[in-house]
């Protein structure tokens, strides 16, 4: 009997900017929909592939059908994908400018690629069976009755005996209610401490408690910093739901966890996905609502890859899955501020605002402003600081130092020549560690023992220029010296024991689960001062802290990067929530800020909290200058050996856009609204041994701009087929860049 052959288009992930694409054809015994996961081969190995459209045009390979390959297997027990998660995918392959076949597979977890059909099955039935065993934990007739009834707590509290929810503020009942009975988007604008995270518990659970098959998605930007929601969301729904109804996805699990949580996720047995920017991309069969807290957060965007905005695609999401989004922060960035304004005027997002603080403390933390122009020339901390910081750690309570910079020293000078620790391999100087006495350079990770003499000169006599945390730990500890901590008097140190100063940044937390340590001294009060990078700025609770200090922030405010301003306004929004959070201590908290441009709006709205006031004057600038989010932007970046081969293939680039791209029927009203600017080095141009350039692509409309780049990205292959791009190494283009 003859075998009828069906016809396949799989999406697999070829090495990027390979010549046979990524959608491939094959033949199977059986029609298999759209979604299916199967096993195919690909040249001579197998791998995993996704089963796409028909649509045979897009599909490169053999078209003889003799030739046409047969897939190797289908995962069963794994329902196919459905066709939301597929236009959410190939939604962002296009915008993003990626082969789909490279996001649909990075979207899924690793480990599905390695194992064969029969090993996933086994792990399948075994994440259904456990979620079968706890998905249901009997009330015990010890837990107390729902108390508040008429708190919105109690309307959406399914009445099972479990603890009673806080009673909301009146600010977050109407958000609450507003997210319930309105579409959004919702840019929800709370200040630190104002109870957003009340908020997102309180909307899933009145997602979740209405239809039993509801999943809901919270995206955060770095689980690893946020132990504390993770654990909100743990004890608020794990009794209601069972431990298997809440999961995680981020980057810091293994293959293994990652993918128990994505089968959960995928089957609906997980109801609640607590995720990181990748978490965007699982599979939710009933996904109802998504929220991203921190919205504003840099790292939603991925930096390789695809370089996708997760907070971006959130929006988009939510549109296909008919999910409400809400994205959070208390200073959002200027993107989704411009967004929410009012309707009138254009705006798409639905603006909420909490602006009270949760409990006794009402006020926010005095922000105070040292003019350093007023102090000895090389002063790290002005007298006023210093004398802030002795008096809180002298009756018991903490601070908290920052400063953007790690290591010693960024750079290690010899007066008698010149001679700086430059890397060799890129443009850079190499940083000064003291503790393990090396200089290491951030960018390549070259490090090595730090000479015992100038390698120039012989000059034994070396010194580090300028300072970074490591060294800004050591300076405020010899400062400290003399101070005794409270209450620690004993026969054996009559006077007490010496002030502890701790410090917490990339340098000390690398090895796993070191944060977690450092934090919990901090919380057990066994630091005094902790000095940090803006590691330590975001969402911990520390709860003893009362004085915030930024030693020396003004970097931002002279950077070439236009959103410098943004980034360093809601760092020290963020930091300045750290104070303060005790009830009995808050009315002391400050924020101390050293600069020497102390009147700038800048600090002038961050001592009045104004984030509005803050807002509207960049987003004049912006308008002005007519950069995002009043243009759409994109960055072409190329590597090669040299900075000519990679300034080469782009200028060529886009040289042909004038020679042949004008010449395209119907392109020039496109063409006339897309600016290419000539290639420039990037602001690091050498990063081991290879040299780096970009060009930057601005249009005043963003259809025009897709349109463009969607219709570039052949010219960009066909370019580096040709002698201006032998040279290039790799080159990519980012949508949407947060650094340019
Ligand atoms: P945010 O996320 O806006 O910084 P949180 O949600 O973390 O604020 O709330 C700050 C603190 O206030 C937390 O300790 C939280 O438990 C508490 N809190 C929030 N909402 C309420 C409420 N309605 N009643 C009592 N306490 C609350
Ligand atoms: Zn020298
Ligand atoms: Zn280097």
């Amino acid at each position: 009997m003859p075998t009828v052959n069906h016809w396949l288009c799989v999406l697999v992930q070829t090495p990027a900017h390979a010549s046979i694409g990524s959608v491939l054809s094959y033949q199977s015994p059986t029609l298999l929909p759209p979604g299916t996961l199967v096993r195919v081969p690909l040249g001579a190995r197998e791998t995993l592939g996704v089963v796409w459209d028909a649509d045979a045009a897009q599909a490169t390979g053999e078209l003889d059908p003799g030739k046409i390959k047969a897939i190797g297997g289908v995962l069963e027990g794994i329902a196919p994908l459905n066709v939301r998660w597929q236009k959410l995918i190939r939604f962002a392959a296009q915008y993003y400018q990626r082969a789909i076949g490279e996001v649909a597979l990075a979207a899924l977890p690793p480990q599905l690629r390695g194992l064969s059909a029969t090993q996933v099955q086994r792990r399948l039935s075994r994440a259904v069976a456990t979620a079968a065993r706890v998905a249901q934990p009997a009330a015990s007739p010890s837990d107390p009755e729902p108390a508040a009834d008429g708190a919105v707590g109690a309307a959406v509290n399914p009445g099972s005996g479990r603890p009673p929810l806080p009673e909301l503020t009146p600010e977050q009942a109407a958000v609450v209610a507003q997210i319930d009975c309105e579409v959004g988007p919702f840019l929800l604008f709370g200040a630190t401490g104002s109870g957003k995270t009340e908020v997102y518990l309180q909307c899933v659970q009145q997602v979740l408690a209405r239809d039993p098959n509801a999943q809901a998605m919270v995206m955060v930007p770095e689980i690893n910093l946020t132990p504390q929601l993770e654990e909100r969301f743990r004890t608020r729904f794990v009794p209601l739901y069972g431990a298997a109804a809440v999961v995680s996805l981020h980057s810091g699990m293994t293959h293994p966890q990652r993918l128990k949580s994505w089968l959960a996720a995928h089957a609906g047995v997980a109801r609640i996905v607590l995720g990181t920017r990748m978490a965007i991309f699982a599979s939710l069969p009933r996904l109802q609502l998504i929220v991203v807290d921190e919205e504003h957060d840099p790292s939603y965007k991925s930096g390789e890859g695809a370089r996708y905005s997760a907070r971006d695609l959130a929006v988009y999401r939510g549109r296909l899955e008919a999910a409400k989004v809400v994205l959070g922060s208390a200073t959002p960035s200027l993107e989704s501020w411009y967004l929410s304004r009012p309707a009138e005027e254009g705006g798409r997002y639905q603006r909420l605002h909490m602006p009270s603080r949760v409990g006794q403390v009402k006020q926010l933390p005095q922000v105070r402003r040292v003019d350093m122009n007023h102090q000895p020339r090389h002063a790290v901390f002005s007298m006023p600081l210093l004398n802030a910081i002795r008096a809180r750690v002298a009756c018991g309570e903490q601070c908290m130092v920052f400063l953007n910079r790690r290591g010693y020293a960024p750079v290690l000078h010899c007066a008698d020549c010149g001679w700086k620790s430059a890397c060799p391999h890129c443009s850079a100087f190499r940083v000064f560690h003291k503790i393990d006495r090396t200089l290491r350079c951030h960018h390549c990770g070259l490090t090595e023992r730090v000479p015992r003499a100038c390698p120039t000169c012989g000059n034994v006599d070396i010194a580090p220029i300028g300072r970074g945390t490591e060294r800004l730990e050591e300076h405020l500890a010899e400062l400290l010296a003399e101070l005794r901590r409270p209450g620690t008097e004993s026969t054996e140190h009559p006077e007490g024991l010496p002030v502890r100063v701790a410090r917490i940044d990339a340098d000390t937390t690398r090895l796993k689960g070191t944060l977690e340590g450092q934090l919990a001294a901090v919380h057990a009060g066994e630091v005094d001062v902790l000095v940090g990078t803006q590691m330590i700025a975001k969402g911990h609770d520390f709860r003893r802290i009362t004085l915030v200090a930024a030693v020396n922030p003004d970097g931002a405010l002279f950077s070439s990067d236009f959103r410098a301003p943004e980034r360093l306004f809601s760092l020290l929004m963020q930091a300045t929530g750290r104070a303060g959070r005790d009830a009995a201590l808050g009315e002391r908290a400050e924020m101390w800020i050293q600069s020497f441009q102390p009147t700038h709006p800048l600090y002038t709205a961050l001592k009045n909290h104004d984030y509005p006031g803050f807002a509207a004057q960049q987003l004049q600038e912006r308008q002005q200058a007519s950069l995002p989010p009043f243009s759409s932007q994109a960055l072409v970046r190329a590597d090669a050996k040299t900075q000519d081969a990679a300034q080469g293939f782009l200028n060529a680039a886009r040289a042909a856009v004038s020679q042949e791209m004008v010449h395209w029927e119907g392109w020039a009203e496109v063409l006339s609204q897309v600016t290419l600017y000539p290639a420039v080095p990037m602001g690091i141009q050498r990063v081991a041994n290879v040299e780096r350039a970009q060009m930057l692509i601005e249009s005043p409309s963003r259809t025009a701009l897709q349109h463009f780049l969607g219709a570039w990205q052949p010219v960009l292959h066909a370019v580096r087929r040709t002698p201006e791009g032998r040279d290039v190494i790799r080159w990519a283009i980012d949508v949407d860049p947060l650094a340019i």
